[in-house]
């Protein structure tokens, strides 16, 4: 088998899932293939480039061991709860053991309509699926738990949105895709029995320890708690916005899923939100460690029959679980901040001292990107670069005083600080308006260049790369891109 398939979700009971065919493209094309994410799933590159790969990728074609169906689950979207929702245009083709013993799903995502796909048409544009392609890829070069792109085709058939665009499909893989909602989707319909299997079949697949908890569901709530914690955390420490944190959006596992209206913020400033959906600020950079917490909070009513037969005690499980989530995201964040400003150690005021970083970014437009991996140079002693990116500089001086005074305190040697500050703040970003314009060349002119070489520069987020000094520069005014839309 050229994908050596084994479809654990397929035999879970009927009720999880419904069969799906993709959708023959009339004319695939092949746009980029995930070189070194097929080694690491034991996938022949050369193959999927060829004839028959190409097939595969663009639905034309069901791959041998491949049992292609759409997933079901329900979700909150925006805070209210759909009860059912489930893979309305991707198409799960399988599992995959990689070379790491690790399980992973294969998805073409824009492959046609399923049984879920209510009014939608179940395909995809080529610009969110290069957008997502992009990101998802630049993601995992910063090291952030995501989902990988494998393939990206344009299938030779037009969709229509507000105006006739190229269709095209992407070919991505996950841990697994199963997210809060598809233990929603069990839980409003008081099956309690498919909760149960589901929780089970997560234990078994991401969270084998809980297994071994005298309380395993309890392990499992603690052990997703703690993944999302850290994921938003991480968000936060490159400026990431998800833009659409509905619970159908957040993975079980832990991994970034579902790039839609997503975008890295330039200036620092909390309130930021891009998606064109996100009239009211719900999912704004800042919100995202409450939604976080929201969302599972959601989870964790799913679980309560699992917790106790006692519903009283359940529930003061599940409270005591969510409990746990400011510190665990805290942990990850402020450690987080303490590394992006060079400290090892750890001090009670340093708190004070990284929030009083901020303020001053906020009140004085400060590029979020560039002011870090500036900050590398001003340890070193080079001050100008930092704060020649304040509107007032001296709003800098009187920060770095303290902030110097408090890095004499801490044992490192300037030159290893630098280092390691550098391996933490990225030179490079997925800039919004460089990937607004990377998707105007494929989609308005065919021209792949931009696509291809952000890539290639994205995949070395933390490497000086002085080729790629213009993909470093954020937005000139009239370049800032005010919304991003929806995948759909
Ligand atoms: P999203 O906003 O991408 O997370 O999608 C929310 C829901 O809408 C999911 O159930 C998707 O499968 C479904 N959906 C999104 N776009 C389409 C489409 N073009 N056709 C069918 N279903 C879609
Ligand atoms: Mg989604």
């Amino acid at each position: 088998m050229p994908i050596p398939f084994d479809n654990s979700y397929a035999r879970l009971p009927q009720q999880f899932f419904a069969a799906a065919q993709p959708l023959q493209s009339p004319s695939p094309a092949l746009i980029q293939v995930n070189e070194a994410l097929a080694a690491e799933l034991g996938i022949d590159s050369e193959w999927l480039k060829s004839p028959a790969g190409l097939d595969v990728l663009s639905g034309r074609a069901i791959a041998q061991g491949s049992e292609p169906i759409a997933q079901a689950y329900a979700g909150h979207q925006f805070g209210n709860f759909v009860p059912q929702l489930g893979d309305g245009r991707a198409i799960l083709l399988g599992e995959v053991v990689d070379r790491a013993g690790r399980r992973r799903d294969i998805q073409l995502k824009g492959a046609g309509r399923t049984p879920f796909s209510r009014g939608g048409d179940g395909r995809a544009a080529l610009g969110p699926v290069l957008r997502e392609y992009l990101v998802s890829e630049a993601m995992a070069a910063l090291g952030i738990p995501t989902t990988r792109a494998l393939a990206a085709v344009t299938t030779g058939e037009p969709v229509v949105r507000e105006t006739i665009l190229p269709g095209a499909m992407l070919t991505r893989v996950a841990s697994s895709h199963i997210r809060v909602g598809t233990f929603q989707f069990f839980a409003a319909r008081g099956d309690e029995e498919a909760v149960r299997h589901l929780a089970d079949h997560v234990i078994a697949r991401h969270y084998p320890a809980a297994a071994e908890n005298p309380q395993p569901y309890r392990a499992l709530l603690d052990a997703v708690i703690s993944a999302q914690a850290a994921l938003v955390a991480r968000w936060l420490l490159v400026g990431f916005i998800h833009g659409v944190m509905n619970t159908d959006n957040m993975s079980v596992a832990g991994e970034t899923i579902d790039y839609g209206p997503c975008a890295f913020m330039d200036v620092y400033d909390a309130a930021t939100v891009f998606s064109s959906i996100d009239r009211a600020g719900r999912y704004a950079y800042g919100n995202q460690p409450r939604i976080a917490h929201w969302n599972l909070t959601r989870l964790a009513e799913t679980l309560l029959p699992l917790l106790d037969e006692d519903e009283n005690a359940a529930v003061e499980q599940a409270q005591d679980a969510l409990g746990g989530f400011g510190a665990m995201f805290e942990q990850t964040y402020f450690g987080g901040l303490r590394r992006k400003v060079g400290l090892l150690s750890d001090e009670p005021e340093d708190m004070e001292l990284m929030n009083a970083l901020l303020t001053r970014m906020t009140e004085n437009q400060v590029d979020f990107t560039l002011l870090f991996r500036a900050l590398g140079r001003a340890a070193s002693g080079e001050d100008e670069p930092a704060r020649a990116l304040f509107v007032d500089p001296t709003a800098f001086d009187a920060w770095a005083t303290q902030w110097r005074a408090r890095l004499a305190r801490d044992g490192q040697a300037a030159a290893d600080r630098r280092a390691a500050m550098d391996r933490v703040n990225p030179a490079f970003i997925p800039r919004n308006h460089q990937v607004e314009a990377m998707i105007t060349a494929a989609v308005e002119r065919q021209e792949y260049t931009p696509f291809h070489r952000m890539l290639d520069v994205l995949s070395r987020p933390f490497e000086d790369q002085p080729d790629a000094l213009d993909l470093a520069e954020p937005p000139l005014p009239h370049e800032r891109v005010a919304a991003t839309f929806c995948g759909t």
